[in-house]
């Protein structure tokens, strides 16, 4: 039987950057996972690290929400049967899509957002993981003059915020990617987003650096977590690990957990899919480009050129219904140098989505010593090493790096 200190639970991103920084605080950590490290939502995402961003996605307005129903939004997508039972979290998203709701998004947010490239860049360099990270900003094109001019009040916020970014017509735009066809008006490029050409090589290099500084790595059901005396205990394919503290980490899987102890939190998920195309002849992209009018990203990777869907709300365990993936098709060909695609089926994930759009980190209430790491919805490549080492200096008593108590989970009960 193992015995350490802490058992981190879910080894994405999140759960692997946890268990690396309580590791280098000197604490011995277990990490287990029913499956791969970083195979779950980890895996698929479109690599950006997403430092810019400022506002969360709100809930659509009336006339983008009869798109959705009636199933011609390119952006959203939706599984009517699921609806009645995420009724309240809808309407709970609802609540937190107005201008001030999202404003305090932003100012809770920014340290998180603002530390996720330096940390990302400590924890490369350790990993020996820098030439996965590529720092050429990522592009928002934009497919009319209006479309563009839109974005105004949220640039001149961004301004307000110190987040640079150089704006395009189109021939400034093409020259910067010049594989595009040239059937947008204007491009906007977020200079200090960067992106990662391979997450779940990232994940995996975060993970190597863990096991060398003294972490296990182990597979189990976290489902088994329960007390054993005044410890957690995990039930693993090794042997049961007993630990004085449990961090849940499990993404889009946590109140899988919780829920039986009574954290009963308003998790919902946000599905995408991607597929790879192979690039046609020599073309390719210098940096993730985002269709603004259709909601997908094209972004390089190892495997191909990236293609990744908006959101489609359903149960998480629902069959994938790839439509959005469909919708978007004939644009993206019209604009990426799309050749064939490299896998016969799309991959989907589930982005663990709050109602306000930011994670839980702290305590789990009603249990001193179980802790909560997740929810990061479209952030979680972005924030996992900045949340991981805000939950590890909390654990440790070490003065937090930015206040952490925006993210407990208190504020549903509030
Ligand atoms: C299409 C798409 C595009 C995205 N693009 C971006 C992007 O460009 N930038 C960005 O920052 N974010 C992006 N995201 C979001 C990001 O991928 C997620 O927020 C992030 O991966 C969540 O990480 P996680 O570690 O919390 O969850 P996961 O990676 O899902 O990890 C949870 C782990 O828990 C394990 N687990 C589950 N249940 C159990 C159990 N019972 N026992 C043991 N283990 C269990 C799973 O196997 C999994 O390994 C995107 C998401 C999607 C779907």
């Amino acid at each position: 039987m193992a015995r350490t200190d802490v058992v981190v639970l879910g080894a994405g991103i999140v759960g692997v950057s946890t268990a690396l920084h309580l590791t280098k605080r000197g604490l011995s950590v277990a990490l287990v996972d029913r499956s791969g490290p970083g195979e779950g939502t980890s895996y698929g995402n479109a690599g950006v690290i997403e430092g810019n961003t400022l506002l969360p996605y709100p809930f659509p307005k009336l006339g983008a929400l009869m798109r959705v129903a009636f199933g011609r939004a390119p952006d959203a997508s939706y599984h009517l049967s699921a609806l009645p039972k995420l009724a309240p979290w809808l309407m709970a998203y609802r609540a937190n899509s107005t201008m001030e709701r999202r404003i305090l998004f932003a100012n809770r947010m920014r340290p998180l957002f603002a530390a996720s490239l330096p940390e990302h860049e400590a924890l490369m360099l350790e990993s020996g993981a820098t030439h996965l990270l590529h720092r050429e900003g990522w592009l928002k094109l934009y497919r009319s003059e209006t479309d563009f001019a839109a974005t105004e009040p949220e640039r001149a916020l961004a301004k307000e915020f110190g987040l640079p970014h150089s704006t395009f017509d189109q021939a400034g735009a093409l020259a910067l990617e010049p594989s595009l066809s040239p059937v947008f008006t204007n491009g906007v490029l977020w200079t200090k987003a960067a992106n990662v050409s391979n997450p779940l090589a990232l994940t995996r290099a975060y993970l190597a650096r863990f096991t060398t500084l003294g972490g296990i790595v182990l597979t189990g059901d976290a489902r088994s977590l329960h007390r054993s005396g005044d410890r957690w205990r995990v039930d693993t394919n090794e042997g049961p690990v007993d630990a004085r503290e449990a961090v849940v980490a499990l993404g889009p899987w946590a109140q899988d957990l919780l829920d039986p102890l009574g954290v009963k939190l308003p998790l919902a998920v946000k599905r995408g899919y991607h597929r790879h195309f192979k690039p046609r002849g020599n073309a390719g992209l210098v940096r993730p480009v985002v269709d603004v009018k259709y909601g997908y990203i094209v972004a390089p990777q190892q495997q191909g050129l990236r293609l990744t869907t908006g959101a489609e709300f359903a149960a998480r365990d629902a069959p994938p219904t790839p439509v959005q993936l469909e919708r978007v098709m004939p644009a993206a060909r019209g604009l990426f140098p799309l050749g064939e695609p490299v896998e016969a089926q799309p991959w989907m994930g589930c982005r663990p989505t709050f109602p306000d759009s930011m994670p839980v980190i702290g305590r789990a209430p009603g249990h001193g010593d179980l802790w909560l790491n997740y929810g990061h919805t479209h952030w979680g490549l972005t924030l996992g090493p900045a949340t991981g080492r805000l939950l590890s200096e909390m654990m440790t008593g070490a003065t937090p790096f930015c206040d952490p108590a925006p993210f407990g989970a208190e504020r549903f009960s509030r």
